[in-house]
């Protein structure tokens, strides 16, 4: 019988519950145990898919291709395993899925109400992500924050399980306490509400991650145990920290792993150590030569506010990388839209070791990226393109080198020379409106060329990556680009797409058409980051 471990937050959103869970199934993993992660988003989309990044933040894709929320990322990047449509949970999801079955007569007759049948929905759901994973532990993440109108059927949820089966469910709950700089001391209150709002709606929390700016002192826990009903053990402190991958060894101080086996009556498979994650967090604090990257995108200003959860793969994945060669990631964000009213900043990419143009959707800002991408070319500065940065690599070549001065996406296009153009099945999708879960997701084969830079990469010839795109290298220019110097360094063999373009003659020039981001992981970066950050480290 697996356990099931409920993880919910209050006071306030962006606490970091997300690697919290991923923390703590970290922590299980290292202890012997199989161990999946759900996420339950509020939100009425069905998917992740047709939100916009400002919006939402990134859009995951899983291998099986699913595009949910980053949190199945930080899942993925923690736990190390490949996660599917199983782990990823939304009111559009739950509600379609009740409401076909009551269109095709399976409730025999019955009147279908909210309660209990959405709950019971996201609990069947629940259960079979831990039957496919064979589990011992499945986490599940509740989004929003408690006393939200919008999760409460998810709490209804975890109350009935725990209902069902005391002694195989546990409730964690994520708060927050804050340091008002004119009080300059730490408040509890807001997370004695937070338990409030759990007891009402008939859930008691078993532990507490307390988030903060600082650890919390012993006066703290004492209060947060006897007003929140907890053990002050179960109060475990959770300070800011610089990295998130030393949230686990945090965890492990307050011996969080124990709390938890003890609390199901289980005993450590295995010791503990966290030994690799120990030694990479060393390399994080202890690496102090930079490799400077930029890259040049377009989503993450909103008002005043920089936000890069838009790029949080990509991101992470440069990390990793450059963390592999016992170098200090400083990532910098540059707006492609002011290398197009002033095209004379393009100097400053000079800077860079290197340069990343990633994914994207829509014709805002592409002319500064391809403008970028030309400057990295002529220029000789190692240069990645992720998926629309291949689309755009190809569009610049195509214009400046083989003279094809039209040349253009039809995403972005009606006609001219479309050297990205879109697949024929993907035509009739778009012509009936048809966006949602229909691009080309998740897992795709590629093959690769010998003598590539690709292929010295991952020293294999056969590899699978994913995907998330509706356009592609238009076959009927692939000769003409080749002729001129472009490397298909990547076949897609079912259908014969391009998958990645390289320069000869440039010290990295690597574009690709999938998401290679999404396979990093922090003790196994992904092999095309580690070759791009070693040119840029050159
Ligand atoms: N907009 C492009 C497409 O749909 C690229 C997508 C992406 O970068 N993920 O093909």
């Amino acid at each position: 019988m697996p356990k099931f471990i409920f993880v919910a937050g209050g006071v306030m959103s962006g606490i970091g519950k997300g690697v919290t869970t991923a923390s703590i199934g970290k922590i299980l993993t290292s202890k012997g145990y199989r161990v999946t992660a759900v996420k339950i988003d509020p939100y009425v989309n069905v998917d992740a898919g047709t939100m916009n990044p400002i919006e939402h933040g990134e859009v995951f894709v899983t291998g099986d291709g699913t595009e949910c929320d980053q949190d199945v990322g930080n899942y993925e990047r923690f736990i190390a395993d490949n996660l599917t449509t199983d782990n990823y949970i939304t009111t559009g999801r739950v509600y379609q899925a009740v409401i076909n079955r009551e269109r095709n007569l399976e409730y025999k007759g019955k009147c279908v109400e909210v309660v209990p049948h959405i709950p019971q929905e996201v609990i069947n759901r629940i259960k079979k992500a831990a039957r496919k994973t064979k589990a011992d532990f499945v986490l599940i993440e509740i989004g929003g924050t408690v006393g939200e109108y919008q999760n409460s059927l998810f709490l209804e949820a975890s109350r009935m399980m725990r209902l069902a089966a005391p002694n195989d469910v546990l409730f964690v709950l994520i708060s927050y306490l804050p340091v008002p700089q004119i009080i300059g001391e730490m408040k509890s209150k807001p997370t004695q509400q937070a338990v409030r709002w759990l007891n009402m709606a008939g859930i008691q929390p078993d532990i507490i991650v307390a988030r903060s700016l600082v650890p919390l002192d012993k006066p703290r826990k004492k209060k947060i145990s006897v007003f929140c009903n907890v053990a002050k053990e179960d109060v475990i402190s959770a300070p800011d920290i610089k990295s998130i991958y030393e949230i686990p060894l945090n965890f492990e101080k307050d011996r969080l792993g124990d709390r938890i086996l003890r609390k199901f009556g289980m005993r450590t498979k295995r010791k503990g150590d966290l030994q690799d994650w120990k030694r990479l967090v060393r390399i994080i604090k202890t690496s102090k030569k930079p490799v400077k990257i930029g890259v040049v995108g377009k989503y993450f200003e909103t008002g005043k506010f920089t936000l890069t959860d838009s790029y949080i793969s990509v991101i992470e994945a440069i990390k990793h990388a450059a963390w592999f060669h016992k170098r200090k990631p400083e990532i910098h964000w540059l707006s492609s839209e002011d290398y197009e009213k002033n095209p004379k900043t393009l100097k400053e990419l000079k800077e860079y070791d290197g340069i990343i143009v990633p994914g994207g959707f829509g014709g805002r800002g592409i002319e500064g990226k391809i403008k970028a991408i030309e400057y990295c070319r002529k220029n000789k500065i190692p240069f990645l393109g992720l998926c629309l940065g291949l689309q755009l690599s190809v569009i610049e070549f195509a214009r400046h080198v083989c003279g094809i001065k039209k040349a253009h996406s039809a995403e972005f296009a009606e006609s001219g020379d479309l050297v990205i153009d879109v697949m024929p099945e993907q035509k009739a999708l778009i012509r009936d409106k048809k966006y949602g879960g229909t691009m080309r997701l998740g897992d795709y084969k590629c093959k690769l060329k010998p003598n590539t830079k690709s292929i010295k990469a991952y020293k294999t010839s056969n590899i699978v990556e994913r995907h998330r795109h509706r356009y592609e290298l238009n076959n009927e220019y692939r000769e003409k680009l080749e002729k001129n110097g472009m490397v298909m360094a990547g076949i897609n063999p079912e259908k014969d797409l391009v998958e990645i373009v390289e320069l000869k003659k440039h010290p990295f020039f690597v574009a690709v058409q999938f998401h290679p981001e999404f396979k990093s992981r922090p003790t196994k970066p992904h092999p095309l980051f580690k070759e791009f950050i070693k040119a840029a480290v050159k």
